[in-house]
């Protein structure tokens, strides 16, 4: 396995590594879930190249950039047992030159729930995914559910900027109790963790309702609302049921669609989605 921190030295790398090239784009601190990207891409690539690299263009001022966990040296051992042929770790001046002042935009998509509680935040996370799949030039990148807009979000810019990639969406990778493995984890104390499994009842409580017969999405999302109340310090942000491909909220479920959550535990913001199956 390759460790590099420079353009050149990924150049060097990816000059000479065999295609197809699979991308997993990470911030480090990994988990089961980073893991399950690697191991896919593992499986249908000659060469897989991890990037990590925690963006500050996806931060919001007040957010928590500077104290959001890191650990590259155990994240190299982790890429390393799980296949990885190259470990992309950039500083911040690599990735955004000197003068930097081109951003990605995904109108429309950027400006929901993930985007209306944290502006800036999918524009951040859309233009470093182009900068890395324009520095990586993968033909394939993997992106997990766990982050459903972003996932969407990087979909659409794909397809609308003409990039010769494809994008293999992966399912989210849960602990025994359901909650999503997530990296802010690590925010959560003995107290919130227990609380923090609430977002994945009330994604089971819609799920239930809509196998009852249920196809209003306001009473899905009522669903999710109550199973969010009942759990004392959990501060509800969005629960909502939408299209899977535009996110623009349903008002009945008669074919494909998706619930999204994101709420706060003791002060640590976590999301969470489902597909919902009639
Ligand atoms: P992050 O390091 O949080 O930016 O995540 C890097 C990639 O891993 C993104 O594509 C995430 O969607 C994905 N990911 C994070 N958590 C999970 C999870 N629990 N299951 C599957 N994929 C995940």
């Amino acid at each position: 396995m390759q460790v590099v921190d420079s353009r050149d030295g990924l150049r060097g790398s990816r000059g000479s590594a065999p295609p197809p090239v699979g991308l997993v784009p990470t911030m480090g601190y990994l988990h089961d879930g980073h893991l399950s990207l690697i191991t896919r891409a593992r499986k249908e690539c000659h060469t897989v190249v991890v990037s990590i690299f925690v963006n500050p263009t996806q931060f919001g001022p007040h957010e928590d950039f500077e104290r959001y966990p890191r650990d590259v040296p155990r994240d190299l051992g982790l890429c390393e047992e799980a296949g990885a042929d190259i470990v992309f770790t950039p500083s911040v001046e690599e990735v955004y030159p000197h003068g930097h002042a081109t951003f990605v935009e995904v109108s429309g998509l950027q400006d929901l729930w993930e985007g209306a509680s944290r502006p800036g935040h999918l524009r951040g996370v859309a233009t470093v995914v182009a900068v890395l799949l324009r520095l990586v030039g993968p033909q394939r990148a993997y992106f997990g559910e766990k982050d459903y807009q972003q996932l969407q979000i990087v979909r659409r810019m794909v397809c609308d900027l003409c990039l010769d990639v494809e994008i293999v969406p992966c399912p989210t990778v849960r602990e025994p109790d359901g909650l999503a493995m997530s990296s802010r984890n690590a925010y959560l104390n003995a107290g919130t963790r227990s609380r923090a499994v609430a977002l994945w009842e009330a994604l089971r409580a819609a799920q239930q309702r809509l196998r009852a017969g249920e196809r209003r999405a306001a009473a899905l999302c009522a669903a999710m609302e109550d199973v969010v109340r009942s759990c004392e310090g959990v501060e509800l942000d969005y629960a909502t049921v939408v299209d899977p491909t535009t996110l623009a909220p349903l008002e009945r479920v008669t074919g494909e669609a998706r619930a999204l959550i994101a709420a706060r535990v003791g002060g640590v913001r976590l999301i969470d989605n489902l597909g919902l199956v009639l």
